[in-house]
């Protein structure tokens, strides 16, 4: 039974969170001893100083994950170990859920329902998941003839790198983590600087589970050190990286520069949600038009921020879905009625409100928020009309809750729209035609298409963008797996 405010807010009070790093199966401060804060963006309070890694603890963490990985004690042992581990890690979060859905809301600002979902279901099903894939995936056989047997198989990668971006700091880490050790890799895990404590939370988690020392550790620190040390290590054969397009190529140059490492890549999304002049408006498509919008105050890659509508519905549409938007309530995050909270930082708000300053300044018509009366790092959903696909807020990434209403003529109206983007990570149709449907959902670059409402897949469908929202790997699914292994070909002559 979910716990009421009062509850979640005395959890809250007796927590004292862990702001160590965690390298080679123990808890320590950064090499030079260097700190940096981290903040409640919903009330600007100092949550806890957190050690700033650097590239000697990188170093660090890659000699113990280097030694666990050579020394077999995880990458070569039987599946079923890593599969009771990961399980044990599962269910250790599911039983600190309460505590771990807190923590995230303060670090975040998001609210403590999106918390107790993503934490207290989302997250082990990722490790359960994965888990129970390590005693279930098999190699193949090629079809060599009489004279060779030839044999298919997978090993892990070596050493994986993962780089988390802030806005669900332990879904991301869940997504690479898990796949990553059920493969068999050691992990060196660097949280975003907004966000890091429910990561290193999940450290002390996985070490309680069994999982040995040096396999996972975790670099709480910045873009430009960890991130970076990380990205240019010699001795990380593969990293996996989920955040702004921007910092996506910087990875690549990074393994230029350095080992030609792996690198898989998650970045941002500007996805269409479409509304096809068949189909009807009713509260199921308003509440999935909202929520594609909304959810997570708009801070979701693949937030669906352009809303193309056939223009005989888009009047009777933007009336109803204002109206839907309205009830949505700002407010504290730990408040079990809330169902928007904070921006991340007073910088990201910032940004967020220079885009709306920029929507009005090119013509686009304001009809809802803007602004916000509350102190902090709040701002009212907003929604703007009359958007053109040449504005700034039809064409950017905004990462906050601005949504762009648009009219279109026709399937190709609507389809030249939603592919004039550099992303391709997410898009909606509605419409009752499946003959339109199949035809839209073919023609559409992008990693996930949800047709008749709004979602991301789950667990056992790969998640990824086309264009610049990605690379060719996937997170979730059995492709996730294809970041943390190496094919290799055994041929045996007879
Ligand atoms: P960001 O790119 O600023 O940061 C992501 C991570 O990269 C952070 O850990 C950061 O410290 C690190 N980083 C920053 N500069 C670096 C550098 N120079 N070298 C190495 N590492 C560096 O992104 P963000 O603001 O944390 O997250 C928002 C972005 O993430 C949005 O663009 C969003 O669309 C994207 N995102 C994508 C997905 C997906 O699955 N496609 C999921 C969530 C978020």
């Amino acid at each position: 039974m979910t716990l009421s405010y009062t509850e979640f807010q005395s959890i809250a009070a007796k927590l004292s969170p862990n702001g160590q790093a965690f390298i080679d199966g123990a808890f320590c401060d950064a090499d030079d001893g260097d700190k940096f804060e981290t903040i409640n963006p919903a009330t600007g309070q100092v949550l806890t100083s957190v050690a700033h890694c650097k590239s000697a603890d990188v170093d660090r963490a890659v000699v113990a994950a280097r030694r666990v990985f050579n020394d077999g004690t995880w990458s070569r042992t039987e599946p079923e170990y890593r599969k009771e581990i990961l399980l044990k890690v599962a269910s250790l979060v599911r039983e600190h859920a309460n505590e771990l859905a807190v923590l995230e809301s303060l670090d975040t600002g998001k609210t403590i329902t999106d918390c107790l979902h993503e934490i207290g279901t989302e997250v082990p099903n990722f490790f359960q998941w994965y888990a129970e894939l390590t005693d279930k995936t098999f190699g193949k056989i090629a079809p060599t003839g009489p004279s060779a047997l030839a044999l298919i198989i997978k090993e892990p990668a070596g050493i994986a790198g993962a780089v988390l971006p802030w806005n669900f700091p332990l879904v991301m880490a869940a997504w690479k983590i898990a796949p990553a050790l059920a493969a068999g890799c050691s992990a060196v895990i660097k949280p975003a600087e907004q966000t890091p404590l429910t990561t290193i939370r999940l450290a002390e988690l996985m070490q309680e589970a069994g999982v040995p020392a040096g396999v996972i550790n975790i670099l709480p620190g910045y873009g430009h050190t960890a991130g970076q040390a990380i990205g240019l290590h010699n001795d990380i054969d593969t990293v996996s990286f989920t955040g702004s397009t921007e910092v996506g190529r910087m990875f690549l140059r990074y393994a230029g520069d350095s080992n030609l490492k792996g690198v898989g890549l998650e970045m941002g999304g500007k996805s269409p949600f479409i509304v096809l002049d068949d189909a009807v408006i009713n509260d199921n498509l308003i509440e999935h038009a909202a929520m594609s919008a909304f959810w997570n105050g708009g801070q979701n890659c693949s937030a669906n921020m352009r809303q193309l509508i056939a223009a005989p519905l888009i009047e009777e549409f933007t009336a109803r879905v204002s109206e839907r938007v309205k009830k949505f309530r700002l407010g504290d995050p730990l408040d079990t009625a809330t169902d928007i909270g904070s921006m991340i930082t007073k910088n990201h708000k910032e940004m967020v409100m220079n885009y709306i300053q920029s929507g009005q300044d090119e013509g686009a018509q304001l009809i809802m928020g803007g602004h916000s009366n509350l102190p902090g790092c709040f701002i009212e959903p907003t929604i703007f009309q009359n958007v053109t696909p040449d504005m700034k807020i039809a064409r950017e990434e905004i990462f906050g809750p601005v949504l762009g209403i648009m009219p279109i003529q026709s399937v190709d109206d609507a389809l030249a729209i939603a592919c004039d983007t550099d992303y391709g990570l997410h898009a909606t149709i509605f419409s009752r035609d499946i003959d339109r449907v199949i035809h839209m959902a073919r023609s559409l670059p992008c990693g996930t298409v949800s047709v008749n409402g709004f979602s991301e897949g789950d667990i056992k469908t790969p998640f990824g963008g086309y264009k610049q929202s990605g690379s060719l790997a996937r997170d979730n699914g059995t492709e996730a797996l294809a970041q943390y292994t190496q094919t290799k070909t055994i041929w045996i002559n007879n």
